[in-house]
């Protein structure tokens, strides 16, 4: 059976992008007879806000979408650090203590998501109590697996290149925080049975990651539909800073949620927004 999922972090409203992505994942899963899933990603502590998670299952209600939620993920951090510590028992973790600003100044290349870690703390020593991030040592993970490819529904077969990331922190520095995004979805996916991977382009790179981890986790490997996003007057991703109004905003004034969901399907956008259909992600 077919199960898809939508995975938003309750740091900030739902807006029209948000829709469009709860509405895809969702309408897949019906059309093939599967299963809709809301996963609330509030991993990040510090920036999570319970009352948003209320909002935004008043959302997708007033959107029209029916769903089965799973336990968030601040529920599930024994499962993370277990991960991660099989991870390091293999020797794929190392521990790191630079600061952004430092990954900055030092770095050379840049990835997807900023500069690429130069592997400054590769084999550095540290006393037992220093307060580090833990990163995977993607070159020695990828010996260990060999050569890995991943299935999305609309780009085809990819041939997964997790070293265009560099060396990723798996373990936060922050203690609140015991995983990071990537250890976490893939982790969470796998347990919550997830077979169809719904997501905007924005995080295709990021899945090149997560089908290492899962190389490495010796978890199910789901396919991958990465959506095209939804693009303001300047071409960059929706976003409520932005000026679009966030779901609640709309449903409190009282717009007809099922009418919105159904022009969004039909590929019909408020004035100034687009639908990008560019597979690198970044129109
Ligand atoms: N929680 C992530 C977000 O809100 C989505 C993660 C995912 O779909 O993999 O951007």
């Amino acid at each position: 059976m077919i199960v898809t999922r939508f995975a938003p972090s309750p740091n900030g409203p739902l807006h029209l992008g948000h829709a469009y992505s709860a509405i895809v994942a969702h309408d897949l899963a019906k059309e093939r007879g599967g299963e809709f899933l809301l996963r609330i990603e509030d991993i990040d502590g510090v920036r999570s806000r319970p009352q948003l998670a209320r909002e935004f299952r008043a959302d997708l209600a007033w959107l029209g979408l029916e769903w089965e939620e799973v336990p968030a993920q601040s529920t599930r951090l024994v499962a993370y650090e277990a991960a991660a510590e099989r991870l390091r028992a293999m020797g794929l973790l190392y521990p790191c203590r630079c600061t952004r600003l430092e990954i900055r100044d030092a770095a050379n290349a840049k990835g997807p998501d900023g500069p690429i870690y130069p592997g400054t703390c590769r084999g550095a020593s540290f006393a037992p109590d220093e307060v580090v991030a833990w990163r995977l040592d993607v070159g020695a993970a990828l010996r260990r697996t060999g050569p890995l490819t991943w299935l999305d529904e609309r780009a085809g077969e990819q041939i997964a290149r997790p070293e265009l990331h560099g060396d990723v922190v798996l373990v936060r520095k922050e203690t609140e925080t015991p995983a990071s995004y990537h250890l976490a979805v893939t982790l969470d996916d796998a347990a919550d049975g997830v077979t169809l991977v719904t997501r905007g382009m924005d995080l295709f790179p990021a899945t090149h990651i997560h089908r290492l981890l899962q190389a490495l986790l010796g978890v199910a490997v789901p396919t991958w539909h990465h959506h095209p996003l939804l693009l303001d007057e300047t071409g960059k991703k929706l976003a409520k800073r932005r000026g679009s109004p966030s779901l609640a905003e709309r449903r409190e004034a009282g717009e007809d949620g099922r009418a919105l969901a159904d022009t969004l399907r039909a590929g019909r956008f408020p004035a100034g927004i687009t639908l990008g259909e560019s597979l690198s992600g970044d129109s």
